[in-house]
């Protein structure tokens, strides 16, 4: 049993109580005149920030506390990815908060891969078939602070530098604590936890009733640096085409560089953690590692002039998948985005799933007739086995990034992917597109891909030859064995 009332270790194993409304919990509702709950938002980082605006502007009463010092006052104290691709998912949420176009005002567009192989020339692969298909490079700081900007006027109240360090889900209370760690108790209300992979609120969550909690670590980690602005006559300029993903796949391994508005690209280093060289730890200092690239990427070396401090300075970031076979205690607590299902992040899809996340949540809690119990079993319902695809389409992706890029058997297959989407669109999409350019779920799009690419790979054989394939066969063979694709 737990020492105290609050949980925030292993043993409680109190019977939960389903939530009920008590009179200060409830306030009227601006949308059908019915009675909403409180919510308590831990967390407001991106999937915080854009749910406590959705959820506002539904009428339930939001305050949300956030850990860190607020950063339109104090700067974005990131610590992770400075910078995210932000696809259609992402997109449709901004939209239903008004926002997708502020936030297109401060991204750079990216076509596609531009791939830099080891002696050769870069070349893109688009992501889609033409420029209204995609991604957008986007700041992390700067879309936080515009995310909470939205909830604040949406009437959320924001609580800055308040940690969540304990709950109790019987009495309906949580305990927080300020930098000083100074504590205070809360009503908590309807709990809901965003409070990103290492949730506090979870932890508390499966002490009480535990929740089939397992994280995969991926084995590789990851670490940021830095291709600054070129021209030194005061006009800045890219150092590569702007408007493209930059890989160097390079195997075991890869880089990965993201164009900023201002002209810089971040760069992501993903290495094995441990183990053969290269690896972090065959590679724990600037020295052994400019040495290394110098060999393994001479291109990309002389972009990062500040490669020794940032390499020694900069930390490593580790990467694990993270499953749940509970998201909810009854109607009392939920998690949320990281929170509940935190993913490698090779589709560039955890934030974009987070705020699909949202979308769902505030569809399900507004609903007539549903309690909050109610609607959170039916959003892990719908929302659980896409978590569960889109994490393996993420760990796949890795291989497709660092590896098959530079392989001719898969560059066979996408041409010939291509050939097909231009012949029969209603029967054949790549699973890149539909992960990233539409709204189906990500259950089908892993599904549906493995599918196709079965069908691929009985009309290639061993060959990497796509214009080999006889399209008139290709089509019949799709029409035969496939249904049309969805729409959505
Ligand atoms: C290297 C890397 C690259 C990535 N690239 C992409 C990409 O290109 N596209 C994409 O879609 N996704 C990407 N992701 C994933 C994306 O970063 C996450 O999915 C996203 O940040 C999840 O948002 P969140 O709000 O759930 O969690 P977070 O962003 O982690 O936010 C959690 C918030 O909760 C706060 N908090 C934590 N503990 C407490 C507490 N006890 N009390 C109060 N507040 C607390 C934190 O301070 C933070 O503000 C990437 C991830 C990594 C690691």
């Amino acid at each position: 049993m737990c020492p105290a009332r609050f949980c925030m270790g292993s043993g409680d194993m109190g019977i939960a109580v389903p939530y009920r409304l008590r009179n200060s919990d409830a306030i009227p509702s601006t949308e059908r005149g019915m009675t909403k709950p409180s919510i308590t938002l831990i967390g407001g980082g991106l999937v915080g920030a854009l749910l406590g605006t959705l959820l506002a502007r539904r009428g339930f009463a939001v305050e949300l506390f956030e850990k860190r010092d607020d950063p339109r006052v104090a700067g974005f104290a990131g610590g992770r990815s400075i910078i995210l691709a932000l696809a259609e998912r992402g997109l449709h949420a901004l939209r239903q908060a008004g926002l997708a176009d502020d936030v297109l005002t401060h991204a750079m567009m990216m076509r596609g891969r531009m791939v830099h192989p080891l002696g050769g020339e870069a070349g893109l692969q688009r992501y889609g078939v033409d420029d209204g298909e995609v991604i957008w490079s986007v700041s992390r700081g700067a879309l936080n602070v515009l995310l909470l900007d939205a909830a604040e006027a949406a009437g959320v109240r924001l609580h800055f530098g308040q940690s969540l360090v304990g709950a109790d889900f019987d009495a309906g209370r949580i305990r927080l604590a300020d930098a000083r760690g100074t504590e205070r108790e809360h009503d908590a209300g309807v709990l809901i936890g965003a409070d990103g992979a290492g949730s506090t609120l979870r932890a508390a969550m499966d002490a009480h009733a535990p929740l089939g909690l397992r994280v995969e670590p991926l084995g590789h980690s990851y670490k940021e640096l830095e291709i600054p602005p070129t021209g030194g006559d005061g006009r800045a300029r890219f150092a590569l085409e702007p408007n493209a993903l930059h890989i160097w796949p390079r195997g075991g391994y890869m880089c990965i560089a993201l164009p900023n508005t201002e002209g810089s690209f971040t760069v992501t280093l993903f290495l094995p953690a441990q183990g053969a060289h290269p690896s972090f730890a065959s590679l724990p200092d600037a020295a052994r590692a400019t040495a290394f690239f110098r060999e393994d990427s001479p291109d990309l070396l002389p972009l990062i002039p500040r490669f020794a401090e940032d390499y020694d300075s900069h930390p490593v970031g580790t990467l694990s998948t993270l499953y749940l076979d509970r998201w909810h205690l009854d109607g009392r607590a939920l998690l949320i985005g990281d929170a509940a299902h935190a993913i490698v992040p090779f589709h560039g899809q955890g934030m974009n799933c987070g705020f699909e996340d949202t979308v769902a949540l505030a569809g399900l809690l507004a609903e007539v007739g549903r309690d909050s119990a109610d609607a959170f079993a039916e959003f892990q319902r719908v929302r659980q086995p896409n978590a569960d695809a889109i994490a393996q389409m993420a760990l796949e992706n890795y291989v497709e990034m660092r590896d098959s890029v530079a392989d001719p058997h898969y560059l066979a297959k996408r041409e010939l992917g291509a050939l097909l989407a231009e012949r029969i669109p209603s029967h054949y999409m790549a699973r890149y597109r539909l992960v990233t350019f539409t709204h189906l779920p990500y259950a089908y799009a892993l599904e549906r891909g493995r599918a196709q690419d079965a069908l691929m790979r009985r009309l290639l054989g061993d060959g990497c030859y796509a214009k080999a394939v006889d399209l008139d066969t290709a089509e019949a063979l799709f029409k035969a064995e496939l249904p049309p694709l969805a729409r959505g």
